[in-house]
C-alpha cells in the first residue's frame, strides 16, 4: 500500500481531480481484454505531457511503478499493473488538432479513439488506413504502443507505416519529440520507430502526427466459400502470386462461421469449410480487373461460390461477420484464448494444417480466422480454464502452435504484442544476444524500471 502522505503529495503534483484510490475504480481498471486481472493502487488520469513528466519524477523518487492504459482492448496484458502502483489512464487526452490537407497529416493526442481520426479525415476525402478490429474502441496511443495491424494491412501496412512523429514523455521525465513532419527524415537514430511497438515500456506517447492517404475512388468486396480450409488458404497465396495486392484478405474457418451464425444469423452456409472476405480498392477500371482475377483464382481453387457485394449494405453485412468473429467465438465456451501466430504468407496452408492436427491431438476446439493476406492467423482456443486438466492442455496446445509457427519461419505475435501473455515464450524466437540488447535499451530509457514493469520478461 502507498502511504496517505505520498498520495497527498501526488495529488499536489498531478491535480486532486486526476487521482483516485477508490476500490471500485481500482477494480474497474484491473482488467484488459485478456482473462488476466491485476489491481493497481492508484488511478491517475493523464491531462498533458507536463503533468505526466512531473508524475514520472515523483514515481522515480518514490519507486512507484506506472502503467499506461488506453482503452484496455489489448490482448496480451500490456496495460495491467502487474506490480501495482499507478495506472495512468490516457483517454481524457483526446483532442484531434488540425488536418493538414496539403501535407496529408493529422495531429492528435494519444487518447483519441482511432476511428475518430479516420472519421475526421474522411470529411476531407482522406483516410487513416490502419483499421484494427477494435478501431471503434482502441486509442491511437495504444495502437502505436502495440504497432496495431488491421484488416487493410496487406496493401496499406500497419500503424508504424503511418506514424510521422511523436511527442513522448520518457520514464526519466523528459518530454521528447521523435521523428519529423516531413516525408523523409534520417537525422539521428530512428527513435520514433523504437517507440512504435514498445508496448508502453519505453515511454508514454502523448501526441502523434500521423500520415493520411486520399480515399480510393472505388472498392469491390467479394465473399468466396470453400469446402476445404486448405483450398481457401491456397487461394490467399495464389491471389498475391497473380500480382493482386488486395486491401483486405481475411479467412474465417468453419468453427468460427458457425459461432458467427449462432450470434448474428447472417445466413452464411454453416457447412462450408472456410470463407474468404476479399476487398480491392483503387481506380475504377483497375478494381474491376482485379476482381475478375480474384474470381478466376477462387475458381481454380474449387470455390463453391464467389460473389461480389452488390451494395454498401451487403458489404457491411460481410464486414460485420468478420468484425464479430472474436465476440462470436467468446460465446461458445467459458474461456477464449486468442493467439496471434504469424507466418510468411507462403506457409499459410502448412500452419493451418498444423493447427488442425494439434486440435485433433488434444481433442480441443480451435476456431481460426484472421488476416490471411498478412500471414497473420488468430487460432482461438475454446475451452474452460476453470477445469485444471483443460488449463494444462491449453498450455501444451499454445506451446505447440508457437513451435510450429517459429519452425515455419514465423513470429509469435503479428500485432497483439508480448505483454505478459507471451512473455514466457519470447526466447523461443529471440536469441539471448538479441534479448540482451533489448534489456539494455530498456535500461537506457528507464534506469529504475518505473515504466510498465513485469512485461516482456525484462525483469
Ligand atoms: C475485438 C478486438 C479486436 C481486435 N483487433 C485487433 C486487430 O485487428 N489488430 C490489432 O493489432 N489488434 C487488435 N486488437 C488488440 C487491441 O485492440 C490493440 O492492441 C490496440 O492497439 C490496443 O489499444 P488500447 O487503446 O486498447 O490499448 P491498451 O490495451 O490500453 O494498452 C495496450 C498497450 O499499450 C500501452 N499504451 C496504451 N496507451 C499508451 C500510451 N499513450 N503511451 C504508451 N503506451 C501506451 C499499454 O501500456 C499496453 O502495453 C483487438 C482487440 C479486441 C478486443
Amino acid at each position: 500500500m502507498i502511504a496517505d502522505k505520498k498520495i497527498n503529495k501526488l495529488k499536489e503534483i498531478v491535480g486532486g481531480d486526476a487521482v483516485s484510490t477508490a476500490v471500485e475504480d481500482r477494480i474497474a481498471y484491473s482488467y484488459d481484454s485478456t482473462r488476466l486481472e491485476y489491481l493497481p493502487d492508484i488511478i491517475v488520469k493523464a491531462k498533458n505531457a507536463e503533468q505526466i513528466s512531473n508524475l514520472f519524477k515523483f514515481a522515480n523518487e518514490n519507486n512507484i511503478p506506472i502503467t499506461p492504459r488506453g482503452s484496455a482492448t489489448g490482448l496480451s496484458g500490456g496495460c495491467l499493473a502487474v506490480n501495482g502502483g499507478i495506472l495512468l489512464v490516457m483517454v481524457e487526452m483526446n483532442k484531434i488538432f488540425d488536418i493538414n490537407t496539403v501535407d496529408l497529416l493529422v495531429d492528435a493526442e494519444a487518447g483519441v479513439i482511432t476511428e475518430e481520426i479516420d472519421k475526421k479525415a474522411r470529411k476531407f476525402n482522406l483516410f487513416y488506413p490502419p483499421d484494427p478490429g477494435s478501431i471503434k474502441s482502441s486509442t491511437i496511443g495504444g495502437n502505436i504502443a502495440e504497432n496495431a495491424g488491421g484488416l487493410r494491412g496487406l496493401k496499406y501496412g500497419v500503424t508504424k507505416d503511418y506514424v510521422n512523429s511523436l511527442e513522448v514523455v520518457l520514464p526519466t521525465g523528459e518530454i521528447a519529440q521523435f521523428g519529423a513532419k516531413t516525408v523523409k527524415g534520417v537525422t539521428g537514430y530512428n527513435l520514433k520507430d523504437l517507440m512504435v511497438g514498445s508496448e508502453g515500456t519505453l515511454g508514454v506517447i502523448t501526441r502523434a502526427t500521423l500520415n493520411l492517404l486520399p480515399l480510393p475512388q472505388k472498392r469491390a468486396s467479394l465473399l468466396a466459400l470453400f469446402d476445404k480450409l486448405t483450398d481457401a488458404a491456397q487461394t490467399v497465396v495464389d491471389i498475391v502470386s497473380e500480382g493482386v495486392i488486395t486491401s483486405t484478405l481475411e479467412i474465417i474457418d468453419n468453427v468460427t462461421i458457425n459461432a458467427i451464425e449462432d450470434y448474428l444469423d447472417l445466413g452464411i452456409d454453416r457447412n462450408v469449410g472456410a470463407m474468404l472476405l476479399i476487398e480491392v480498392d483503387g481506380q475504377e477500371g483497375a478494381v474491376d480487373i482485379e476482381a475478375e482475377i480474384i474470381k478466376k483464382v477462387c475458381n481454380k481453387n474449387n470455390t463453391t461460390s464467389c460473389k461480389l457485394a452488390k451494395s454498401e449494405s451487403e458489404r457491411d453485412s460481410l464486414w460485420s461477420a468478420r468484425r464479430a468473429a472474436l465476440s462470436a467465438l467468446a460465446r461458445v465456451k467459458p474461456s477464449t484464448i486468442l493467439e496471434d501466430a504469424t507466418i510468411p504468407r507462403s506457409k499459410t496452408v502448412q500452419l493451418i494444417k498444423a493447427i488442425n492436427r494439434i486440435a485433433e491431438k488434444y481433442d480441443i476446439r480451435i476456431g481460426t480466422f484472421g488476416h490471411a493476406g498478412d500471414g497473420n492467423l488468430h487460432p482461438t482456443i475454446l475451452t474452460d480454464l476453470r477445469i485444471k486438466e483443460e488449463a494444462e492442455k491449453v498450455e501444451k496446445v499454445i506451446e505447440e502452435i508457437f513451435k510450429e509457427t517459429v519452425k515455419l519461419g514465423g513470429t509469435l505475435s503479428g500485432e497483439h504484442g508480448i505483454g505478459i501473455s507471451k512473455a514466457k515464450y519470447l526466447q523461443m524466437e529471440i536469441s539471448p544476444e538479441t534479448f540482451g540488447i533489448m534489456k539494455r535499451v530498456k535500461k537506457a530509457f528507464d534506469p529504475n524500471n518505473i515504466l510498465n514493469p513485469g512485461k516482456m520478461s525484462f525483469d
